[in-house]
This record gives C-alpha cells, sequence and structure tokens, in this order.
C-alpha cells in the first residue's frame, strides 16, 4: 500500500468512524481499479429504488481522466480529500470537462439539510418517483444526522458542499476563510460516506458573494459551484405555501436545463408538500432527471 492509499479518507472513516469503512459495504466494485469502477458504474442498469447499490455512483481516477458523463443520473466523487492529493502529489484542477447537454434535463437540488424529518420525507418521495436529485448539505447538519446523509449516498443521489454552517460574514471575510472552511467541512463529508464532493453551491449563491479571487481559488481546488436558474422561493418570508412554489416551478421551468432551487432542511414542510406536484409538472414538461455533477452545464 503505497502513502496515498494509506492516507485515503476511505480508511479514514473505516478506521476511526465506521467499523465497515465509509458508511456503506465495500464491494469488489469498489475496490477495483477506478477505470473499472467507472466502466462497472456507467454500464450498470438503473437501481432499483430503495435498494442498496455500490454502482450508483463514479469514482474519479486520481488524474480525473475519468470525469466525461454518460449519464446524467450518475452522481460524481472523489476518494481523496484535498490534502491527500497535495500530499500524494495529485492534481486538485479539474482538466477541461464537456457539459452534459444531452437532453432536457431538471436538476432538483435541496440546501441546507439534511435534518431528520424533511429530508427523509424528500427521499421518500423521490424513491417513489424513481427520481435523483442532489443535496447540497451543510456540514454541521451532516455530523447531526450522519445516517440521513449516508441514506441520500446510498440511494444514489448526488451530495454537494454548501459550507459548514452557513455564516457568510465569515464564509465571505476571505478566499482563505472560505476555502478553508469548504475544506474541512469536505473531510466531514469524506469521513462519514468515503467520498469527497467535488461540487459545491456557495450559501446564498455566488452571485453577490464571489468576486474574481473566490472563483480563480475554486478552480485551483478543483471546486465546481453551481447556482440555479429556477427557485422554488421556498424561503420568501411571507409565508409561500406548496402551491406558490409549485406556480413558481411551473413558470420558471423553461430551459433545457434547469437548475431548481429548493430547501430540506428543518421548517420546510411545504417544500415536501410541493414536491410531488413539481414533479408531476417536469414529467409532463418531457424533462429527465440529472444529479448535479461537474459537467453539469451552468445554469446560465
Ligand atoms: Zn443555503
Amino acid at each position: 500500500m503505497n502513502k496515498l492509499q494509506g492516507l485515503s479518507c476511505m480508511l479514514l472513516g473505516g478506521m476511526f468512524l465506521l467499523p465497515l469503512g465509509c458508511g456503506h459495504p465495500k464491494t469488489a466494485e469498489e475496490a477495483a481499479p477506478p477505470a473499472i469502477q467507472q466502466e462497472a458504474a456507467a454500464e450498470a442498469p438503473a437501481p432499483a429504488p430503495g435498494k442498496e447499490e455500490t454502482e450508483n455512483h463514479i469514482i474519479a481516477t486520481e488524474d480525473f481522466s475519468n470525469l466525461q458523463l454518460k449519464d446524467a443520473a450518475i452522481p460524481v466523487y472523489d476518494k481523496h480529500t484535498l490534502a491527500e492529493r497535495r500530499a500524494g502529489g495529485l492534481p486538485t484542477v479539474l482538466p477541461e470537462l464537456v457539459p452534459y447537454r444531452e437532453k432536457k434535463m431538471a436538476y432538483l437540488t435541496f440546501d441546507d439539510g439534511p435534518d431528520e424529518t424533511n429530508t427523509p420525507a424528500i427521499l421518500d418521495i423521490l424513491q417513489k418517483e424513481q427520481v435523483k436529485a442532489t443535496f447540497y448539505v451543510l456540514g454541521k447538519a451532516a455530523s447531526a444526522y450522519p445516517h440521513v446523509l449516508q441514506r441520500i449516498f446510498q440511494e444514489g443521489h448526488a451530495i454537494g458542499n454548501h459550507s459548514y454552517d452557513h455564516d457568510y460574514d465569515r464564509l465571505y471575510a476571505s478566499t482563505g476563510n472560505y476555502l478553508a472552511e469548504m475544506e474541512e467541512t469536505d473531510e466531514l463529508l469524506c469521513s462519514l460516506i468515503g467520498m469527497r464532493p467535488l461540487i459545491t453551491r456557495a450559501p446564498g449563491g455566488r452571485m453577490g458573494h464571489f468576486n474574481d479571487a473566490y472563483a480563480e481559488a475554486m478552480v485551483l481546488n478543483g471546486y465546481v459551484e453551481h447556482d440555479w436558474n429556477v427557485s422554488s422561493a421556498d424561503t420568501a418570508p411571507n409565508h409561500p405555501v406548496a402551491q406558490d412554489f409549485i406556480d413558481n416551478i411551473d413558470a420558471q421551468a423553461v430551459t433545457d436545463c434547469a437548475i431548481i432551487l429548493m430547501h430540506s432542511s428543518s421548517g420546510h414542510e411545504e417544500t415536501v408538500k410541493a414536491l410531488p406536484g413539481i414533479i408531476r409538472i417536469l414529467k409532463e414538461r418531457g424533462y429527465s432527471f440529472g444529479v448535479v455533477t461537474p459537467m453539469t452545464p451552468q445554469p446560465w
């Protein structure tokens, strides 16, 4: 075993937190070389809802050369933290990637979770509807509800980094602050699911928060940030109800790539109520459902 493998977050998770190793059973596919893992993931049949599968994600190779997406509903993760990549002399910058534009795609995204009520209820609906989604989680919430985070992972949804605790003053004080918090959150998530997300969403969105220095720092560290182009407005201050969110999606989901903002944290019971109606509208409009990956087109 080389030095880098010895450092891998998968083993750290197994040694210190999860006796089975990273929150899911290790299989022959996971032990295989990365190229074989990617092939297995790409050729595997769609996982049955609720059935635990380990072919339901793609693991980036050490040089990221396998990140050309064949199926927009399969999440992509890295098995190494940034610290491990630096220590092992591996690249941290992603190669130029071809955006996935093969179908009319809707990306359901849920921020600020997990929690112990609404996120599981959303997972139940997604399972019933056979739809995959993306959860931009907070490190603080993930450490409070690790079993919900692990369920998101095991059911084949994508997990993205949404900072540790959504503190704008600290995050946007400097690029150094922002990157340090994202990296710490990465390491926490990696210890819970055995994988590091490559996708991020800046709390509040990058508009109005990022300048060129943030954008450059994100690229140098291989972070791919996605804001949204369709908002349910489920955090509006005037106590909106489920039908308001459905109407918002109905009015805004008109582009071929619809990245839809919702929230799965405590207090968003109306979002749970709205979700079946939102999915119905999107299906009637001919959308397929993807998960956000580094190859997902930017929403504008
Ligand atoms: Zn948020």
